[in-house]
């Protein structure tokens, strides 16, 4: 039974919400053990009852949108507008991977002496272990491909921002899904999370989150050759071309790095922009910063919310010491974890250039031509996502096929989609989560040969 608790507050108001019982690792290894219990009978259940299954849970996700953008909002500070998003896309990853069920197929190859048949076996009990930028949806992003293979799952939201993980359990028991085979349990990473790593019967870890942490869970992985997804961090580049539609770019610039307060592995906090078109592009991403309005989250006008935790803001502030700020936005006073949008000239070695800050802060920093713009997006540790905005159609694919990134955009700054695969070059990750390259990660590939 879970011995002690987390004080859930809202971010936006300093409010409890409630207090939020961590489990402890025997609770860990209870979930996992019920899991197990309940593997025999999903991996054996007609592919479409499974189908159905999944499709009446993901119907059950839509029609409960609402009320689980509304818990995101209230637990995260997300703005409601992209909590609605969030819920809908939930809905929409899990109809998708109910959809790939009977369409991840094998192949048979013929071979000397008779044939060879190829099997997409489940893993077994899969621990997903998520962070809270994005609760709900990441979620979904894991639990889908892994119970389309046909594998049991124990998923650990982050301590912070567990509530629409709990609702997601709730709502796949009420959709049919048998007991065990989808297990919510929430409790702290080392306790909880780590448990996933170190217990034998757990055979992959989907996991999002830090790279300071997935980097530990790699290693601790090893000991089993545990397989792993890792979805890590990111300080992903918005190269700006002086060729380009200078006004569409500065046009989505802010979204591109403030959304989600700056809380987004995707951000684009890196805006390099050619040195000739610099000024004019620093003073079109002002003006359309000013229209990205900070406060309340729960207001459908609202762009950007506070961050989620007092403690983060403050690690978020401390980066801002000494910066040479280009413009600050406003900000609400009061409760709540609130900061305006900033964008700031870093020097090339500073932390606001190179780190992941992970809140509103956008460092503009100015290349000279294209082979220069390629070696400062790809001086990163990182490389998860980014864009190239220029109207020289060739330019455009050459940097799409240089930068090293998992997902790159060109003339648009948007980055995932359900349907196409999303994962981190270099220290960003490991695998490749959503579209049907997801199931790959969550089974393993069986060679059968039959002589004949
Ligand atoms: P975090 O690494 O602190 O925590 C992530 C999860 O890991 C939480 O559930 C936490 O409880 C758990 N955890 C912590 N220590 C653990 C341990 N020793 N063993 C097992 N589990 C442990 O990350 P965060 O602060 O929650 O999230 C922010 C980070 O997530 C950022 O770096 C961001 O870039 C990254 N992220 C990446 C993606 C992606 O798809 N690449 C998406 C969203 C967020």
């Amino acid at each position: 039974m879970p011995t002690e608790s987390l004080a859930l507050l809202n971010p936006a108001t300093e409010e409890l919400i409630l207090d939020q019982p961590l489990a402890t690792a025997a609770d860990a290894d209870a979930a996992i053990a019920k899991a197990a219990a309940a593997l025999p009978g999903w991996r054996a259940m007609a592919p479409i009852d499974r189908i159905q299954l999944m499709r009446r849970f993901a119907e059950s996700i839509a029609a409960h949108a609402e009320e689980l953008a509304q818990m995101e909002t209230a637990n995260m500070g997300m703005p409601i507008g992209n909590s609605r998003w969030c819920a809908n896309t939930a809905a929409e990853v899990i109809h998708y991977y109910a959809g790939c069920i009977d369409k991840h197929t094998g192949s048979t190859i013929p071979v000397a002496g008779g044939v060879t048949m190829t099997f997409h076996e489940p893993l077994g009990v899969v621990g997903v272990i998520t962070p809270w930028n994005f609760p709900m949806l990441i979620a979904t992003w894991k639990i889908g491909p892994a119970l389309a293979c046909g594998n049991t799952v124990v998923i650990k939201p982050s301590e912070l921002t567990p509530l629409t993980t709990i609702r997601l359990g709730e709502l796949a028991l009420e959709a049919g899904f048998p007991e065990g085979v989808l297990n919510v349990i929430v409790g702290t990473g080392a306790e909880v999370g780590w448990r996933f790593v170190e217990n034998p019967t757990v055979r992959k870890v989907g996991f999002t989150g830090s790279t300071a942490v997935g980097k530990r869970i790699m290693a601790g992985a090893a000991d089993q050759v545990k397989r792993v997804t890792l979805e890590l961090g990111g300080k992903s580049a918005n190269i700006v071309f002086a060729d380009a539609d200078l006004e569409a770019a500065a046009a989505s610039a802010p979204s591109a790095v403030f959304d989600n307060t700056g809380q987004d592995c995707c951000s684009r906090s890196r805006v390099l922009v050619q040195r000739e078109a610099y000024d004019r592009f620093v003073e079109l991403f002002i003006d359309a910063s000013k229209g990205f309005t900070v406060g309340d989250p729960t207001a459908s006008d609202t762009a950007m919310g506070p961050l989620v935790t007092a403690a983060h803001k403050a690690k978020v502030e401390g980066f801002l010491d000494g910066a040479d700020v280009l413009w600050s936005g406003a900000a609400p006073g009061g409760a709540g974890w609130w900061m305006p949008c900033n964008i700031v000239a870093p020097g090339a070695d500073s932390p606001l250039a190179r780190d992941e800050i992970f809140g509103p802060v956008a460092a503009v920093i100015p290349f000279d031509d294209e082979a220069d713009a390629i070696r400062i997006a790809n001086d990163s540790v990182y490389g998860l996502s980014g864009s190239v905005w220029t109207r020289d159609a060739n330019r455009a694919m050459r940097m799409a096929r240089c930068v090293d990134t998992g997902t790159l955009s060109i003339n648009s700054n948007s980055s995932v989609r359900f349907s196409t695969p999303f994962g981190g070059f270099k220290q960003s990750g490991l695998g490749r989560e959503l579209s049907m390259a997801a199931l790959d990660h969550y089974s393993e590939l069986k060679t059968v040969f039959w002589a004949s």
